[in-house]
């Protein structure tokens, strides 16, 4: 099998960027991920990168098979995850193309399956046991420091922090629900961050958001609110150097041996019931 000790689930924007790149099938307990891994180097380290709606944008972020996702990553050998992710801001100050690492994430998604610790059998016959994980602090400290860093290094002041609040979509907010996450203090509203982070934990991986924000959400602004179109060529725009502090964020983390953060011990004393790959 082939190997990878960081991973990325982004935009089909990211792995047609590298070169030598290998692509690899991986099937999971719970079904095949979003499209095929494709395996390749970024300053000397060896990366999986995953499309997270696959190629084309085929997967309604409903639809993501979030546990196959991180289970076929962690298959690979990968223990750390950055995710980078379109956002709509909800300040007038995180306009389009603000860089911002959340290090707080609200979940108000709906029907999504957010654990493999459900007491459901898997194919093998195994039973995961029901777990229940800490999550107050839901992102990696050392990958927070690592994005944000990366960043600055392109000249790209990055916000240090806040919320993601994630909505079940694919619709966008009405303005009440808007000006709502709003005067929660929230800072940016997503689709895809939850439950990937979530079960990046119950792996014990290191997970790491990078929002880009594309749009002011719809109460945030007095227009006709946020389009697909505009949030596309916002993140057309943008693209290059997300790319760019990617790869500085990958060259800049630990060895997966070497890792110190609190991730690594996430399941504290838990029987999971099951092997994790
Ligand atoms: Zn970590």
């Amino acid at each position: 099998m082939a190997e990878a000790e960081i991973g990325v689930i982004g935009g089909s924007g990211f792995y047609s960027f590298l070169d030598d790149v290998t692509e690899v099938t991986v099937d999971t307990p719970y079904g095949p991920p979003s499209d095929s891994l494709f395996l390749g180097k970024i300053a000397g380290r060896s990366v999986a990168f995953l499309p997270r709606h696959g190629r084309g944008h085929h997967l309604a972020p409903h639809r993501i098979n979030y546990r196959a996702n991180l289970w076929a990553l962690r298959s690979l050998g990968v223990r750390q995850v950055l995710g980078p992710s379109a956002v709509g801001g909800l300040r007038p100050e995180y306009g389009p193309g603000t860089l911002l690492v959340p290090d707080q994430l609200v979940d108000r998604t709906k029907s999504r399956i957010q654990t493999y610790f459900d007491g459901e059998p898997l194919p093998d016959g195994s039973v995961p046991n029901v777990v229940h994980l800490t999550f107050a602090d839901p992102y990696c400290a050392t990958g927070r420091v690592a994005a944000l860093g990366a960043a600055r290094g392109r000249d790209w002041e990055p916000v240090d922090g806040g919320t993601l609040v994630v909505i079940e979509g694919p619709r966008f907010s009405t303005r009440a629900e808007s000006r709502w996450h709003a005067a929660q203090g929230w800072s940016v509203v997503g689709m895809t961050g939850h439950p990937e982070a979530v079960l990046a934990r119950e792996l014990s991986l290191c997970y790491t958001s990078l929002t880009l924000v594309t749009d002011l959400d719809a109460g945030t602004e007095t227009g006709e609110g946020v389009s697909h179109e505009e949030v596309l060529k916002v993140f057309g725009e943008n693209i290059s150097r997300l790319r760019e502090v990617l790869f500085d964020a990958v060259a800049a983390l630990p060895a997966n041996e070497d890792r110190a953060c609190r991730c690594t011990d996430a399941h504290q004393g838990w029987d999971l019931g099951i092997e994790l790959p």
